[in-house]
């Protein structure tokens, strides 16, 4: 396992290098949506996005969240 791999933000579209590995994003991202993101449907987005994503998704009402969770999370 390497900790340098790159990969490109689908939000911003800028390329980074990933610090985390796939199993460290996917608990980061069931520990602050509450929803498990299988790895091969999974928008990789950077910190500042994923902060933005973050704060969008805690301001979404409970019935919202709810349907993005039925339809498959936030990366459509
Ligand atoms: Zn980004």
């Amino acid at each position: 396992m390497t900790d340098t791999e790159h990969f490109t933000c689908a939000h911003c579209g800028e390329t980074y290098i990933q610090g985390w590995s796939d199993e460290e994003a996917l608990a980061q991202t069931r520990a602050d949506y509450g929803i498990n993101v299988r790895a091969d449907d999974r928008a990789v987005i950077c910190d500042d996005c994923y902060t933005a994503m973050t704060a969008w998704w805690n301001a979404l009402p409970d019935t919202e969240r709810q349907r993005l969770e039925r339809e498959g999370g936030y990366t459509s």
